[in-house]
């Protein structure tokens, strides 16, 4: 399968984007999700939570407006495993990444002014010199979320970004497509957050996006739970049972995750014993039956 992590940026005069790899190593393709339609009563039932606040883009310095959510307006709907948290009202991550339109340079908020002088050489002359801009409707939907965050992540290969940058991005991509209810598309993303967030383990300091070493652990075994991976799922969860001076409430969270997992392979245990018994039943059945036509 050819895969395309930043397709739906061609738009924006980003091209060559074919079997760009996030970890240097992608060459499937993925599919686009299909454009959703946004009522129009729902588009300003969503302005009143939004404003405008103006930012100094790092890379050539202009001011521009973002959009930004009012931090009393989303309500908790639910939060998964994976920190992903389901809002109503407003969804603050369709907001989460600010463009400058001006040159092109995209980022995550958090991140926005996190960029080293070569970085920006790097956005200058791979990014700049091919931006053809976009202006975006005053409400943003799912669909608008996955093509920001894409650029984003663009973004953060040109400029050689940390590893968590990156798989902090593919997360949230992911998430945008579980939103979409994109399961296939959420797996891609989620596989290259894993391998970003390894590699982040490894090699950069904690506190990352507001994660402790323990807490990292646990997400890269959630993720690894969620891809199907039980065996690298519970590698990692029971690092973090098993570990010192980790927080209860992760140690817990992690027991949860292991014992679904036990749970899950015990159903699926069940259910093909369950099955075998019955492929059993029905052959001596039908020996029963041949077994009156023969003399033994
Ligand atoms: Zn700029």
């Amino acid at each position: 399968m050819d895969k395309n992590l930043f397709a739906g940026l061609e738009d924006l005069g980003i091209d060559n984007i074919n079997n760009i790899g996030v970890f240097k190593k992608a060459d499937e393709k993925v599919e686009e999700a299909d454009t959703a339609k946004i009522v129009l009563s729902q588009i300003e039932k969503e302005k009143i939570h939004i404003y405008d606040k103006e930012v100094k883009c790092p890379v050539c310095e202009s001011t521009f407006k973002v959009r930004m959510v009012k931090s009393a307006s989303p309500r908790v709907q639910k939060k998964d495993g994976d920190f992903y948290i389901k809002y109503d009202i407003v969804n603050p991550y369709f907001y989460d990444v600010w463009i400058c339109n001006n040159c092109g340079y995209s980022s995550m908020k958090v991140d926005f002014n996190k960029i080293k002088e070569y970085q920006k050489a790097l956005i200058s002359t791979k990014i700049t010199s091919k931006w053809q801009g976009k202006s975006y409707p005053e409400v943003f939907d799912v669909n608008i979320a996955i093509e920001r965050y894409k650029l984003a992540l663009y973004n953060s290969v040109i400029m050689e970004a940390a590893s968590s940058r990156k798989a902090m991005n593919c997360l949230k991509i992911a998430w945008m497509y579980r939103l979409n209810e994109d399961k296939d598309t959420e797996l891609v993303f989620l596989t290259e957050a894993i391998e970003g967030f390894n590699d982040a383990f490894i090699n950069e300091a904690t506190p990352l996006y507001g994660m402790d070493d323990s807490t990292l652990m646990y997400l890269i075994g959630e993720l690894y739970r969620r891809v199907g991976d039980s065996e690298n799922a519970n590698i990692w969860f029971s690092k973090v049972i098993s570990g010192r001076n980790i927080d209860q409430k992760i140690k817990e969270m992690a027991r949860t995750q292991k014992d679904f997992i036990k749970e899950v392979e015990q159903n699926n245990k069940r259910a093909q014993e369950e099955a075998e018994e019955e492929e059993e039943n029905t052959t001596r059945e039908k020996k029963g039956f041949f077994s009156r036509f023969f003399s033994k």
